[in-house]
């Protein structure tokens, strides 16, 4: 998600994108496509604070079953772009003249990596991996195990 300073006019311009990260940061987020981008820009004099809603699918496993599934996400965040001569906090990206390129593609991959859920589950009532009940069916030396279950 690249953008550069020159192109963005004065007060406020948006634009969509569907942004794509460098292969091995989308490897890590398990992002099988690219992330659709809604940027909006509020230029003024050198400082452009840029707002982006994204969302992308990306594939995980299951904490329960250990499936692999498509989970969708989204989010937005923010970011004060502003030139290098200008002070600045180190939250800001910056750059040197207009005509060098901006590059958001690793906040939007931070942002993406902490939207991952710790625990994702294929679906909220996933029962996860199979209970004795249905291991006794596949194989019945479990049924020891099934009867102390039960305390019968
Ligand atoms: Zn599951």
């Amino acid at each position: 998600m690249v953008f550069y300073p020159r192109e963005v006019p004065q007060g406020t311009s948006s634009r969509s994108e569907k942004a794509t990260l460098d292969a091995e940061l989308a490897r890590d987020c398990g992002l099988a496509g690219p992330v659709d981008c809604e940027l909006s820009f509020d230029r003024s004099g050198g400082r452009i604070r840029v707002s982006v809603e994204w969302d992308c699918t990306v594939a995980q496993d299951c904490a329960r079953c250990a499936e692999s599934f498509d989970l969708e996400l989204s989010g937005s965040f923010e970011a004060l772009v502003v030139p290098e001569s200008e002070t600045v906090d180190e939250e800001n990206l910056v750059y040197r003249d207009e005509t060098e390129k901006v590059d958001l593609g690793n906040v939007l991959y931070e942002e993406i990596l902490t939207s991952v859920p710790l625990m994702p589950l294929c679906r909220q009532d996933c029962k996860g991996v199979l209970g004795v009940e249905q291991l006794v069916k596949i194989d019945p030396r479990w049924s020891a195990l099934g009867k102390l279950k039960s305390g019968n």
